[in-house]
């Protein structure tokens, strides 16, 4: 007999929480919405919002769309974006995270203080990703992107450094950043930087590492392009070297749960919570009939 236990602090953020039920709102009173990129990164509830009209586009898709109702998710998106709405008479459904529009607000009033020949706007995020695409916007593509220690190579440290950090981003490596620059920082130039970590995920980090050791397996439900689930993952995996990612029941080994007495099952920000559901009673079945 297995014991499953759902993490009860896993799930939904409220970012994804609003970007869902707007768009579930938008589809029961216009039947059809579209939005820019998943609306989260999980492709199991992208599959359930598409089946009620959602359809997913990107951005060379947005460019020769008009007059259409476009969500835009909890990620944000840069400047161009919204011209490109304006100019193609595209509604936009803004689900913009208001933590995300916090921090672009910011890093724009940060760009148009400085002087950007003595002085480079640094961002610690995942080059590329969907949010941080939205920050390097509000600096009209001049930021630097940095993804960790070993780029730090990049900077100038030469020139004044202002840091912001994607709100995913673990806490903990954006502190060994910051006193990296501190250490390399030269004389006469000024290096601020902004913890700007949403605690929705940072928060939950002393709860995943408690649960991940209490059980004998982990399940990490989540999908690949998370980039919180990315750090709960590794706090999980810290905690309890038989955790497994997966994005759903049918991921399960069989393997990996003989033997066993507790699975704990958790997930990311972008995790429904129908969807661990489901992998509990998996998990169920498969301790029932070993
Ligand atoms: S993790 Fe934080 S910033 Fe990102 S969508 Fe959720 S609440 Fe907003």
């Amino acid at each position: 007999m297995i014991t499953v236990e759902i993490d009860k602090d896993s799930g939904f953020c409220f970012g994804v929480v609003n970007a869902i039920s707007r768009a579930e709102k938008e589809l029961a009173e216009n039947k059809e919405l579209y939005c820019l990129g998943d609306i989260v990164h999980n492709s199991r509830e992208v599959n359930r919002l598409e089946t009620k009209g959602l359809r997913t586009v990107d951005h060379e898709q947005m460019a020769v769309m008009y007059n259409k109702r476009l969500m835009l998710r909890a990620h944000g998106e840069p400047p161009k974006t919204y011209q490109t709405a304006y100019r193609n008479k595209i509604i936009i459904i803004d689900a913009t995270c208001p933590v995300v529009l916090k921090l672009q607000r910011k890093i724009r009033k940060s760009f148009l203080e400085i002087d950007t020949e003595n002085t480079q706007i640094v961002i610690f995020g995942k080059t590329g990703h969907a949010e941080v695409n939205g920050l390097v916007g509000q600096t009209d593509g001049k930021a630097v992107v940095i993804e960790g220690k070993q780029d730090l190579k990049i900077l100038d440290f030469n020139k004044n450094i202002r840091l912001f950090s994607q709100t995913t981003m673990s806490v903990n490596d954006f502190k060994e950043i910051v006193s990296e620059i501190q250490s390399k920082i030269t004389e006469n130039t000024t290096f601020k930087y902004h913890d700007t970590i949403c605690r929705q995920v940072a928060n939950r980090i002393p709860n995943i590492r408690l649960f991940a050791k209490r059980h004998d397996v982990v399940l990490f439900v989540a999908g690949g392009k998370s980039s919180n689930g990315k750090v709960l993952l590794d706090e999980c995996r810290k905690a309890n070297s038989n955790t497994y990612l997966i994005e759903g029941a049918d991921n399960i080994d069989i393997n990996w749960l003989q033997g066993i007495k507790t699975v704990g099952i958790c997930g990311a920000t972008s995790t429904p919570k129908w969807l661990m559901e489901e992998v509990a009673e998996k998990a169920v079945l498969i301790g029932n009939n070993q």
